[in-house]
């Protein structure tokens, strides 16, 4: 008999943790007169990156963290921007600084995430950071991973000892997800573009961990039976006889989303085959990306509390 993968749903654990932080925040400010705050800096027009800097500060108002918005146009130079992550830096009621990537091209992207000071890098890009991570000192983690590990923990999947598969290996989700998974005792492979014959390493995964950019590539054959998968992709698919052919028997919601919006959001994972052959699974939308923001605001928190040695 054919069962179907339960899914692991980001929406409720999000609420929880910004929950907690709005909680923790109430009393930081009661206690102690200190509101945290994080600036965002966007530089350029680009849509998709105005929508995630405009949730990043809607989450911080729902939570009570004080923002900034920093919206700079496409014109702007290295040399100006550093200019600006350098005032961030230097003032004291600034807590945490992200930069929303990706920069215009004629900015060196670099130079930015090395700049920031890595007391009030809630993005967890700063190669101190970073180099904290892979030693298994604490540091903050970027958001996306650390939200998956947060997901993972919430709903008992085992990941000690636990084959784990990462497919991706970026700076912001693949990288870092795999020293977490480490950090926890899983055993860890990480695969890219370049990995031989993909389906025969993912499918011997207990946990198979997927951040490609690549809509539906991984199909049943990629899977263990029972595995738990997360999709971190967030790919948009506006033509009808994909979205049928990626959601079949489940493809009329999609179909509607389509009409009204012009597109509909698939991850990296094949949403119909996966759901028979996992064990459990995230949902795209709906699944990790709630979380990476939720994230953030943990950050940010953490920040204001790190700089003020309240840890
Ligand atoms: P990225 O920087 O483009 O990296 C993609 C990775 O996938 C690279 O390591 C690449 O390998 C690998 N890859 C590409 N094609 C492959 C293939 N055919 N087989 C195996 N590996 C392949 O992407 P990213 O920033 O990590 O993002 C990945 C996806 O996650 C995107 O859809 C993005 O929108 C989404 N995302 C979602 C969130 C969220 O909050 N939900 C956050 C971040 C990203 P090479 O290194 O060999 O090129």
């Amino acid at each position: 008999m054919e069962t179907r993968a339960s899914l692991l749903e980001g929406g409720p654990l999000a609420t929880r943790i910004k929950q907690d932080v709005k909680t923790e925040i109430e009393q930081m400010v009661r206690t102690q007169d200190v509101r945290p705050c994080l600036a965002a800096v966007r530089v350029g027009d680009d849509p998709a990156s105005a929508v995630y800097v405009g949730n990043k500060i809607k989450a911080c108002e729902e939570v009570g963290i004080r923002s900034e918005h920093h919206a700079l146009p496409a014109t702007t130079n290295t040399a100006e921007l550093l200019d600006l992550i350098g005032s961030l830096n230097s003032r004291d009621d600034v807590d945490g600084i992200l930069t929303q990537l990706p920069l215009p091209a004629a900015i060196e992207e670099r130079a930015i995430i090395e700049a920031i000071d890595p007391h009030k890098d809630v993005d967890g890009f700063h190669p101190v950071n970073v180099g904290n991570l892979a030693l298994g000192r604490p540091s903050f983690v970027p958001c996306t991973p650390a939200g998956i590990i947060e997901l993972l923990v919430a709903n008992d999947v085992e990941i000690r000892g636990a084959r784990a598969c990462v497919v991706g290996r970026s700076q912001i989700v693949g990288r870092p997800m795999a020293q977490l998974l480490l950090q926890r005792d899983a055993t860890v492979t990480i695969c890219h573009s370049r990995t031989r014959d993909l389906a025969s390493v993912t499918s011997e995964a207990d946990l198979l961990i997927v951040a490609i950019g690549r809509t539906g590539m991984i199909r049943r054959e990629h899977i263990k039976a029972g595995a738990t998968v997360v999709d971190v992709g967030m790919n948009k698919v506006s033509d009808a006889a994909a979205v049928r052919e990626l959601f079949r028997d489940d493809a009329d919601r999609r179909l509607e989303v389509l009409s009204k919006r012009g597109y509909t959001l698939v991850g990296d994972v094949h949403p119909a085959e996966a759901a028979e052959v996992a064990g459990r699974l995230t949902p795209v939308p709906g699944g990790v990306g709630l979380l990476t923001v939720a994230m953030l605001m943990k950050n940010t928190l953490l920040a204001a509390r790190l700089r003020r040695n309240q840890v």
